[in-house]
């Protein structure tokens, strides 16, 4: 898909919203979702979206709603270094098949790294056991401020 086109309701992170899909949520508020990647390149990898939006990638987005993810990522990023004490973490935000996009719901990566752990592949890291996805999440819900 690039860079232009129309937004598809049914892409997988809109069926999260909707309830269609299942997720293991760390937190969410009216405006935004943050929930861990089932195909984790790292230990922690979370996912950060917007709720009201239907932006595809960074050039489609309304500047309050990239403020408001900006400020979202921040916050969830904080939870997981206070959570999993990585030695560094890497964002990351994709746009357009060409620029390594996957799905076509703006959303921003956070990615705990670990000088020692080699980073999985992006859309090539295996799925990740739920239960595991779980406890991750409630340990990074637990360190947010
Ligand atoms: P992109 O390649 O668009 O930047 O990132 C999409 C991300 O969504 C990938 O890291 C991929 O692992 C993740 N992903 C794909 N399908 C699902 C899913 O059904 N649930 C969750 N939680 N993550 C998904």
């Amino acid at each position: 898909m690039s860079l232009t086109g129309a937004y598809d309701p049914a892409n997988i992170f809109a069926r999260i919203l909707k309830g269609e899909i299942p997720a293991v949520k760390v937190w969410e508020d009216d405006d935004v979702l943050a929930f861990m990647d089932v195909f984790p390149q790292s230990e922690g990898h979370v996912l950060v979206i917007s709720k009201t939006s239907r932006a595809r990638n960074l050039l489609e987005v309304e500047p309050e709603v990239l403020a408001t993810l900006a400020a979202a990522t921040q916050r969830t990023a904080r939870a997981v270094a206070k959570a999993l004490s990585p030695e560094g973490f890497s964002i990351m935000q994709f746009n357009g098949e060409a620029g390594g996009q996957t799905v076509f719901h703006l959303h921003f990566h956070i990615i705990p790294r670990w000088a020692d752990r080699p980073l999985k592949g992006h859309g090539h890291a295996p799925m990740a056991d739920a239960d595991v996805l779980r406890s991750l999440a409630e340990r990074i819900a637990a360190a947010l401020d």
